[in-house]
């Protein structure tokens, strides 16, 4: 059988696979994505990218495009808890969300996850990736350098094989490589079956003009009295979402729309409709030797919040650059170790935030009472600082999982603060600096040189910025802090000579982390 050879291979074009793609791009790394479908998804699924995830998408280089790619209308959110689309407001979330532009320099973004999937695939193709459509990932075995995977073609039937270092499983909900793995998964499982119905009707005047609109119907004339009303990329086309029921006739669904909409005589058409499950479930661990479990694969959680495609994406950017340093030689492979340590906790959290969500908008009391409250929506999106993984920890500090975003520590294992800093040559503000290279900001005479010859030994992207006071980060004011290309801060200290020492925990090259 034929075999090829690739550094990296890709199971799945969704979001987490492609982002997956472009963040090893961005250094270098030139993965191969096969995806069993014809091409990235059409179907309206995720839609909006929170700050956290614009951000790493300018590292990406393809904020841009995604601020683009905004569905008619004004370039404004709706999003309320009503007793339908033109009934009563209950709350409203962009009203009481709390200000994001205090904590990150992006705003959020609109884009529907079919947009957000093309503008990846056509960015991580100019960065260097092949993506492999109407290809099936049949099988695969592991052994100590590398993974063998069996892929199908579904133009003709062909099997053929691809020898890869790694295999990312970006195979989503229904991917079968974590089972094959025997990784087991946790949480409280089933929530809801779910029908999204796509309809067309003219509801500007209801509706009102804003690019993004989404409608989180309470009303007890609905099956369990609740449902979603959701705009999509095209104008007068909507998703209705509602509890499934095999039994319900076409009469049935038309008339839980129009009691959605509030209108009873509303004159729509039904596109097409589609059937999935809400869950709340998570794998027990993302990593089994070589492989990696990114986005649902790893992480299932109800769409109530709009985290499930960020968080997706945001696995890309967290294991592109450890993965690229371990190909390139920079860090050993023990810093793939910490893929899992840093990223499950906050799946964790962000699975219970959405299904915590759901409870409280479907009123569904039983899943409150076992999932609690949802956690403040700025502290869930800001506030993660890493307990464990690749930095060297500030034990001066009291670490917690979950910082308050407006006192930010600014510790080893926290994103660096969103603050300005005073740059010998002017104004600088980290956040917006972020790219695909560790940062210096360093108050010492020789900060920079130091700092620049380490990373040139370590054979590493490093940018180093003299500054007068690292104060705005956390750090005494004359401190030398170092960023990762992630935007965590992975260390700080008085003496720049420490870098090399610093660096060498980071990348793992002398002794493993304490990681259990
Ligand atoms: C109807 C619907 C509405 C949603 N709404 C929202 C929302 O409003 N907000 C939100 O945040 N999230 C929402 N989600 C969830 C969101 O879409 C997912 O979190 C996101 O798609 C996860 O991306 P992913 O790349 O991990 O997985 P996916 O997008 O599922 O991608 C996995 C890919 O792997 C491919 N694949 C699987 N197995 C193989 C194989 N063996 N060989 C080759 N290819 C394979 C699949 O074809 C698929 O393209 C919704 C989901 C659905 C279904």
């Amino acid at each position: 059988m034929q075999r090829e050879q690739v550094d990296v291979l890709i199971v799945g074009a969704g979001l987490a696979g492609l982002s997956t793609a472009m963040f090893l791009g961005l250094h270098d790394i030139t993965p191969l994505v096969v995806e069993r479908r014809q091409s990235t998804s059409i179907l309206p699924k995720a839609r909006g990218q929170n700050p956290i995830t614009m951000e790493a998408l300018r590292v990406a280089g393809v904020a841009e495009a995604i601020y683009a790619a905004i569905p008619p209308g004004k370039p404004a959110i709706t999003s309320v808890v009503s007793e339908s689309m033109t009934g009563k407001v209950f709350h409203d979330h962009v009203a009481n969300r709390p200000d994001f532009s205090r904590f990150s320099p992006e705003r959020p973004g609109m884009a529907s996850q079919a947009m957000t999937e093309a503008a990846f695939a056509e960015r991580a193709q100019a960065l260097g990736t092949e993506i492999r459509f109407n290809t099936f990932c049949e099988e695969f075995e592991q052994d100590d350098e590398g993974v063998t995977v069996t892929l199908r073609s579904l133009d003709d039937d062909s099997l053929y094989q691809v020898r890869a270092k790694y295999l990312i499983a970006a195979d989503g909900i229904r991917g079968k490589i974590s089972k094959e793995l025997g990784i087991d998964k946790h949480g409280y499982g089933f929530l809801k079956a779910v029908t999204a119905v796509r309809f067309k009707a003219d509801l500007i005047d209801v509706a009102g003009d804003n690019a993004m609109v989404v409608h989180y119907i309470q009303n007890p004339n609905i099956p369990d009295g609740a449902g979603v009303l959701v705009s999509t990329d095209f104008v007068g086309e909507w998703v209705a979402n509602m509890s499934a029921d095999p039994d319900r006739d076409q009469a049935g669904t038309e008339e839980i729309i129009r009691t959605m909409v509030g209108i009873p005589d509303l004159d729509f058409e039904i596109i097409d409709s589609t059937s999935y499950d809400y869950a709340h479930q998570i794998a027990d661990k993302f990593q089994e030797g070589r492989i990696f479990l990114t986005g649902d694969a790893a992480h299932v959680m109800p769409p109530t919040g709009g985290q499930g495609g960020n968080t997706a994406v945001q696995d890309g950017y967290y294991l592109g650059w450890k993965l690229a340093a371990v190909l390139k030689g920079q860090a050993s492979p023990a810093l793939l170790d910490t893929y899992d340590v840093e990223r499950r906790p906050y799946a964790e959290v962000v699975c219970t935030w959405q299904a915590a969500n759901l409870a409280e908008r479907r009123r569904m009391d039983e899943v409150g009472e076992v999932l609690g409250k949802p956690m403040d929506h700025a502290t869930m999106m800001f506030g993660y600082s890493l307990m464990k993984g690749a930095f060297v920890p500030d034990e001066s500090v009291d670490a917690v999982e979950f910082e308050n975003p407006a006192a930010p520590t600014g510790r080893p294992g926290a994103r660096v603060p969103y603050a300005e800093l005073e740059g010998t040559d002017g104004p600088l503000q980290p956040r917006t600096l972020l790219g695909p290279y560790f940062m210096v900001f360093t108050v010492a005479d020789n900060g920079v040189e130091r700092a620049t010859t380490t990373a040139k030994d370590f054979g590493i992207p490093l940018k180093a910025f003299g500054v007068k006071s690292v104060a705005p980060l956390g750090a005494k004011p004359s401190a030398t802090v170092l960023v990762r290309p992630d935007g965590v801060v992975a260390w700080r200290g008085d003496d720049p000579t420490d870098i090399a020492r610093a660096l060498r925990t980071v990348l793992c090259r002398e002794r493993e982390l304490a990681l259990a």
